[in-house]
């Protein structure tokens, strides 16, 4: 898929507008606009990638810096004690809907299991 077709592609390119909690170079941080959480960031690379399945062994810095980036949104959120769930849904059973690689981080309340 071409960069200009993906709408994270789009939001990482300032193209469309988000709620941006975190921005580097490499990784930025939003609002998920419909969200299932009383905090609901997601945090992509700014590189398309589809899901955990297009990333290679040179990408484990990047995945590094997302990780980062999810602690930081954690203590900007003030959900670093209380506790929140890192979730990446890839492809079809996963009910990823949008093909660009993103982490979802939910908190602010307790979290059932199993996931639906
Ligand atoms: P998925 O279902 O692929 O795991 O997650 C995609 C997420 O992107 C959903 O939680 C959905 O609400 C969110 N989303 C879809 N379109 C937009 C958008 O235009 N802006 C933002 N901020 N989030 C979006
Ligand atoms: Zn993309």
């Amino acid at each position: 898929m071409a960069d200009g077709d993906c709408l994270f592609c789009r939001i990482a390119a300032g193209e469309l507008p988000a709620k941006v909690v975190y921005s580097d170079d490499e990784v930025m941080a939003f609002r998920d606009v419909a969200p299932r959480a009383p905090i609901h960031v997601l945090v992509i690379p700014r590189r398309h990638l589809v899901s955990v399945m297009d990333l290679r062994d040179e990408d484990t810095p990047l995945l590094g810096r997302i990780f980062a980036v999810i602690r930081e949104v954690a203590r900007q959120e003030s959900i670093a004690q209380s506790g929140f769930r890192v979730v990446s849904n890839a492809g079809r059973d996963g009910g990823q809907t949008v093909d660009h690689l993103h982490f979802h981080v939910f908190g602010g309340r307790f979290m059932t299991w199993p996931p639906g």
